[in-house]
């Protein structure tokens, strides 16, 4: 089978996720899962990216998928949660031990930061109920575990669950 190998060392799978999958890409960087995306790419750029980074493509283009000049996943799936449900279980990533580690605008794993050095950038809620955060050391976002992760992660817990 084709895709063997990731069920092995589903840690290390990698994705590109085509321009119309950004939502898939986020939720897939949310579970800890390396997957860049771009929103406006050519498909030789997205083949030459999956080739030279050892990356798997994930597609709703069927022409793309049948150009088989990389590892292409195809998904037929309109919606967000369907897709990330297919290719949650087609790579068994149900396992993936890294969920909230990888910055989802960016993709760059986060890394813990300590309060007092975010203190002066955090609105003034945030600075009250909030004790743990993480940044990324790419785009300086800095992410704490409020409602929006409250939110994202009960979404993230219905697709596994499902
Ligand atoms: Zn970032």
């Amino acid at each position: 089978m084709q895709y063997s190998h990731h069920f092995a060392k589903n840690s290390s799978i990698k994705f590109i996720a085509d321009c119309h999958l950004g939502k898939l890409a986020k939720y897939l960087r949310l579970l800890g899962i390396d997957t860049l995306y771009f929103p406006h790419i050519e498909d030789d750029e997205l083949l030459r990216i999956a080739n030279d980074e050892d990356r798997t493509i994930l597609t709703k283009d069927r022409s793309l998928s049948e150009r088989k000049k990389a590892p292409v996943f195809f998904l037929e799936e309109k919606e967000t949660q369907a897709q990330l449900k297919t290719v949650i279980d087609h790579y068994k990533l149900k396992v993936q031990p890294s969920p909230f580690s990888r910055c989802i605008v960016c993709n760059t794993p986060l890394q813990i930061i300590e309060k007092e050095k975010v203190l002066d950038r955090l609105p003034e809620k945030v600075k009250k109920y909030f004790d743990y955060f993480e940044y990324c050391p790419s785009c300086d976002r800095i992410y704490w575990r409020g409602d929006h992760y409250r939110h994202m992660k009960a979404y993230l817990d219905q697709v596994l669950e499902s």
